[in-house]
């Protein structure tokens, strides 16, 4: 019975980024099966899904082609690894795969079982490629405030939160932090794309105080995801890029959420209209269906990596893992053969920007909705106009989506917004459903604070 599971579950797991104690009171939510959009609960209750997971089931649950590419790939060969100067199809087909998205620019990959992961090899793989460059003093990377990489030791330094930098005694050396293009709340008088210049000077700003020759390269999310689902404003990434150029440091576009169709495009630099030099991917590559990450890189990179490295001294036991591999081709053949990366562009995305916008552009909580293809985030505001925002309004999106869970709706709060993203394979009647339980949660937060 559920109860049974809470109990065991409160007896022996630490949850993510939760109060385990307040959880123990309340009991984990069992979830026992999940199809397409939708998921359901050891009661038989029946969720629609608005977070895709954790920004990660982009083709829904329980897709035959997956379960059946893995059943097939077991059989096969159920694990090989890329130590003994060895390799496999699925792991060469899958490369062959993604170098074909990304275009002739990127040619190299070094393959993890998650986000956090591919984040610490770029760090190791950056300080390594300056050595070979003849520029060692460049081991500095920078990230942003609220960023978020990863809870692994270098993946949450470079992440820039300062709550989880707490926990371990982080970040560690030559890493280090500048703005977050938040106009929405930092941004003043300013227009956003005033506001987004200056928060990309920051990165200047930051490399002439420590000098050029210091930095190795900027890590950040095309749009910011677990800080809040921040947008940056128009000219933002283009000036980004510009400083980077300048100063020959390293742009690295952590895609773990952006990857994958989540913008409407393969990758979210190209809807910002960037180019980076190392991209981290992970979640969306396999659907979430079994883990697996990678750290692609330019040709640059690369290249400089093989002709002049030497050992790459890095490995890891599943690296191109034969499952992880055959699963993440199959993952790709159902975003190409069912169009869901276009049909976010062109029709279930602004659909559901509509949809949003609709619902909540005159509600009385709500100040901004920022959003492209299938991921979106609703700001709070006590004052639109001058874009006050509550003191207390963590608890009022939780509020919100505690009330989204009891209606059948998953949506996440995270940096006092709402957010969310489905999986790629939403139609409108089922964006209709979720974006009108949203409405129906935060009318209920209205309530309480309006009374
Ligand atoms: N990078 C980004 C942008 C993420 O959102 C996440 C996870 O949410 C990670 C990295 C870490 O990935 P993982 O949880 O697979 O380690």
């Amino acid at each position: 019975a559920t109860g049974d599971y809470q109990q065991s579950d409160a007896a022996h797991h630490l949850h993510a980024f939760v109060d385990q104690k307040a959880l123990n009171s309340e009991g984990a939510r069992v979830m026992v099966r999940g199809e397409g959009v939708y998921l359901w609960d050891n009661d038989g209750n029946r969720y629609i899904d608005g977070m895709s997971g954790l920004w990660c089931t982009n083709v829904g649950y329980g897709r035959q082609e997956l379960i059946d590419a893995a059943s097939r790939q077991m059989k096969e060969l159920s694990y090989y690894n890329m130590f003994f100067h060895t390799t496999h199809p699925a792991v060469i087909e899958l490369s062959e795969r993604l170098f074909s998205l990304l275009g002739d620019r990127f040619s190299h990959v070094v393959y993890t079982n998650s986000g956090s992961e591919a984040n610490e090899v770029l760090i190791r793989t950056v300080r390594r490629y300056w050595d070979i460059m003849g520029k060692p003093g460049k081991k500095v990377l920078i990230g942003r405030i609220n960023g978020y990489h990863g809870s692994t030791v270098g993946s949450a330094s470079l992440g820039g939160m300062a709550f989880m930098h707490e926990m371990g005694d982080l970040p560690i050396p030559n890493i280090t932090h500048v703005d977050e293009p938040y106009w929405y709340a930092n941004g003043g008088d300013l227009t956003p794309e005033a506001f987004g210049k200056r928060a990309a000077l920051s990165l200047e700003r930051k490399i002439l105080e420590l000098g050029a020759d210091r930095v190795g390269a900027f890590v950040a999310e095309p749009f910011q995801g677990a800080g809040g689902m921040i947008f940056p404003p128009d000219g933002y990434w283009q000036e980004i890029q510009r400083i980077c150029r300048q100063y020959d440091v390293l742009l690295c576009a952590d895609e773990v959420i952006g990857g994958f169709g989540r913008t409407g495009e393969w990758f979210a630099h190209r809807h910002f209209g960037f180019e980076p030099d190392l991209i981290c991917i992970a979640k969306g590559l396999t659907s979430g269906y079994v883990p697996m990450g990678g750290l692609l890189m330019s040709r640059q990179v690369g290249e400089a990596l093989v002709e002049r490295g030497g050992v790459y001294a890095h490995g890891l036991t599943y690296s191109g893992h034969p499952l992880a591999a055959a699963v993440a081709l199959a993952n790709l053949d159902v975003l190409e053969k069912d169009h869901l990366v276009e049909r976010t562009k062109n029709d279930t995305g602004p659909y559901l920007q509509r949809a949003l916008r609709e619902a909540f552009a005159d509600h009385p909580l709500i100040g901004e909705i920022q959003g492209v293809g299938a991921v979106a985030a609703i700001q709070f505001a006590k004052n639109k106009a001058t874009r006050e925002r509550f003191s207390d309004e963590a608890e009022l999106t939780w509020h919100s989506r505690t009330v989204g869970f009891e209606l059948g709706a998953i949506v996440r709060s995270t940096n006092g917004r709402l957010i969310v993203a489905p999986p790629l394979v939403i139609d409108h009647a089922q964006i209709d459903e979720l974006v009108g339980k949203m409405r129906q949660a935060v009318d209920a937060t209205a309530k309480k604070v309006l009374g």
